[in-house]
């Protein structure tokens, strides 16, 4: 097939697929369970947050693991939240709070079926929902409120096409070129997660974990070796020095800073990249990340005062480069 042939319908498909990435992006943070990250933006504080979830399960609306109780929608219909006054500095975001647990028990990935206007709520026509294209007729804005539709829907679409090309013309059409595109999907919505709750879905870095497992154990090549059981070794030592790292650096940091500094999602995140790339690739990642994390960190401590920054999208930006240029940079390395 003529490369150009190849290119287009990477592009095409791309755009499918980083409208599927969409739809994932807002749907998983938000279905059946919330967590205490989600409510650390909106109460500002670690206390207020751990003050606000305690209300919640006391309340019933939540269990002890933040899965969203079904009374809650029942509660919810019978206007009965009235009785759930928060208290102090965030009855103000009372809307706020009682938005995410509602959006949380009735969104997943397959329900509703068809796209929806966050705002408005009402369904997206099918001609509305051409990747790229109907962004840019509809001139970013919905049809029926007139609400700016986030710029992030065209970019998600516009970046996972571009990234698969990326991977095309570096690994051809191969057994890498799949994997590393299945994983790029996954970096970029654990990017748009994390920015927006300070998360990374379970779905993803569980899930992943498990189909890293796979991939290793059908094709030992992308480990570099020939059987499936030296595949798994190599797999295995991913996922620990992965996991490992950012665990123990999680652990050090709240020995010095006295608080917790890194999520159990980026954990799980590295250990999940491991199980495809390798404990080489890992403990690059792991130290490639911070260089990006720790610039942003302090332009976003200077500029907004935040004391926490979302490291997953650091993270991901490193494992991209490292798919790319991994090997390279290995070499680099154990050349001084
Ligand atoms: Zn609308």
């Amino acid at each position: 097939m003529p490369d150009l042939i190849i290119k287009s319908m990477i592009v095409l498909f791309g755009c499918l697929i980083g409208s599927f990435l969409n739809v994932c992006i807002y749907r998983m943070p938000r279905s059946g369970k919330v967590t205490l990250d989600e409510f650390l933006k909106i109460s500002g504080s670690k206390e207020h947050a751990d003050k606000l979830w305690e209300d919640l399960i006391n309340s019933g609306y939540i269990d002890e693991d933040g899965y969203v109780e079904k009374k809650f929608k029942k509660l919810r219909k019978k206007a009965e939240v009235a009785k759930f006054e928060l208290t102090g500095s965030y009855e103000k975001s009372k809307k706020q709070v009682f938005k995410i647990l509602d959006e949380s028990c009735e969104l997943s990935i397959d329900k509703p079926r068809r796209s929806f206007c966050p705002n408005c709520h009402k369904q997206v026509l099918w001609y509305d929902n051409v990747p790229l294209l109907s962004y840019l007729s509809l001139g970013g804005k919905c049809r029926f409120c007139k609400k700016p539709i986030p710029f992030r829907y065209f970019f998600v679409e516009f970046i996972t096409a571009s990234l698969l090309l990326v991977l095309y013309s570096f690994f051809g059409l191969s057994v890498q070129f799949f994997t590393y595109g299945v994983l790029t999907c996954a970096l970029i919505v654990s990017t748009f997660v994390d920015f927006d709750f300070y998360i990374i879905p379970d779905e993803i870095t569980l899930g992943g974990l498990v189909v890293g497992i796979i991939l290793s154990l059908i094709f030992p090549q992308l480990h570099n070796v020939s059987t499936w059981s030296a595949s798994l070794v190599q797999c295995l030592l991913g996922i620990f020095a992965g996991g490992g790292s950012i665990y123990l650096i999680g652990r050090f940091g709240e020995i010095i800073f006295k608080k917790e500094s890194m999520g159990g999602g980026d954990v799980k995140f590295l250990a999940m990249i491991g199980s495809v790339l390798g404990w080489q690739m890992a403990l690059l990642i792991f130290f490639l990340a911070p260089f990006f994390g720790a610039a942003v960190g302090i332009f976003a401590k200077l500029t907004k005062g935040a004391e926490i920054i979302p490291y997953g999208p650091y993270l991901s930006l490193a494992t991209f480069l490292v798919i790319l240029w991994g090997h390279n940079m290995l070499k680099f390395l154990f050349y001084f």
